[in-house]
């Protein structure tokens, strides 16, 4: 008997120690992890800078409340602002938080053009979060099952179509934002079209509404650029960040544009914990080790060195509906439900998981070596031939 809720139910692994790419179980098994921690150990598990810079905060003053200014939140505020071409940002605790901040972004927004009901688009297959807001966001009705009742004030259209979302706009008055994911990573990995966000943002613009991009999965360099967006030439008001920012450390943030940057006023918004000392310690040498290792283009590199090697194993194998990727978010999506494969891949000795029923998802580091990522290669092509009974 446990004492822990079930909302995770029985976790079949435990694990007790991490390094780099690789993890340990109680049993002393090891395991090559491809999913890292869902897309937050950027740097792998137990990364020296990351640790050092840690320790050294908790030994200094890890918590002080944002009643008092914090200059490693400054510092960290000015290298995103510097490194997403936006001006101002607030930090929180997580992606769902993250995601709220912009969430009131847009209706402080929508309120200040005298909207009485300010809207925000969303899309089908979204994933957002689990606060109630975020939740309402989300796409997937099972996860909002039974949490009635939601937020309003969601309009819901396809993903990947500019064209649905101009439509939404033309039959809804008082939409404020638009809020999508640059690539969706819950709902299976599903990368758009090029020129999606570009063809989004002329919408808003043409709108007086808010471009609000969460990267919260796809930001701190997985796609292979610091940010999603700037594959595209396209500059959003809103982005939001969260897992890859510490890895590990808990740390959201939501970064903004222009006069939506001053929308939060004195008293308008907080968190107790948000970017603290020791958080804020953690994200910038997440950063600045990202920076002086030049990983950004090693996980394009490594990214396309997956998708690559994907493409080459899995040729002749049937069943096998697409393999797409963008940087180190890789899906591998079959013709069939697989979740077998997570338990048939920790058998092996690795971690993966599967977005929306049916798509291995790999979320692997970007300090990965070439032969590290040749056998993620190696191993998930011959477990989904096993499952696949190819
Ligand atoms: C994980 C995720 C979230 C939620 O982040 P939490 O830290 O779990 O609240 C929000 N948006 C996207 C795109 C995510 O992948």
């Amino acid at each position: 008997m446990t004492h822990l809720m079930n909302n995770y139910g029985q976790p079949s692994l435990t694990l007790e120690a991490g390094q780099g790419p690789w993890v340990k179980d109680t049993n002393g098994k090891v395991y090559l992890d491809a999913l890292g921690g869902i897309a937050v150990c950027i740097l792998g598990h137990s990364h020296p800078a990351v640790a050092e810079a840690v320790a050294k905060q908790a030994h200094t003053l890890t918590h002080c409340s944002n009643l008092y200014g914090i200059p490693a939140q400054r510092e960290l505020a000015d290298k995103l602002c510097a490194l997403s071409g936006l001006d101002k940002a607030f930090f929180c605790n997580s992606g769902a938080e993250a995601n709220e901040a912009a969430i009131k972004l847009a209706r402080l927004h929508g309120n200040k053009q005298g909207f009485a009901t300010p809207k925000i688009i969303v899309m089908e297959g979204a994933f957002h979060g689990r606060t109630l807001a975020a939740l309402s966001a989300t796409g997937n009705p099972k996860a909002k099952e039974g949490f009635a009742p939601l937020v309003d004030g969601f309009i819901r259209v396809p993903y990947n179509n500019a064209d649905a979302v101009k439509q939404a706009f033309a039959d809804n008055s008082e939409v404020a934002a638009v809020l999508v994911e640059p690539v969706q990573g819950e709902g299976g990995v599903n990368v758009p079209d090029e020129d999606y966000l570009v063809a989004l943002r002329a919408i808003c613009d043409d709108n007086n509404a808010l471009l609000m991009l969460d990267e919260v999965q796809t930001g701190v360099g997985r796609t292979g650029a610091w940010f999603a967006y700037q594959f595209e030439d396209c500059l959003p008001d809103v982005v939001t960040l969260a897992k890859a920012l510490g890895n590990g450390m808990p740390i959201g943030a939501c970064i903004a544009k222009g006069e939506t940057a001053e929308l939060f006023q004195p008293g308008s918004h907080g968190s107790t914990f948000g970017g603290n000392p020791l958080a804020c310690a953690a994200a910038l040498a997440v950063i600045n080790t990202i920076e002086e290792n030049e990983y950004v283009d090693r996980a394009l590199e490594l990214g396309e060195r997956l998708v690559t090697g994907f493409i080459q194993t899995l040729a002749d194998t049937t069943g096998i509906k697409d393999i797409r990727g963008h940087g180190l978010m890789v899906g591998i999506e079959l013709e069939q439900p697989c979740a077998e494969l997570v338990g048939l891949a920790a058998e092996a000795g690795l971690l993966i998981n599967i977005a929306a029923g049916n798509t291995v998802r790999l979320l692997p580091p970007m300090i990965l070596t070439d032969d590290e990522a040749d056998q993620i290669v190696d191993m998930v092509s011959a477990l989904i031939k096993q499952f696949l009974g190819a």
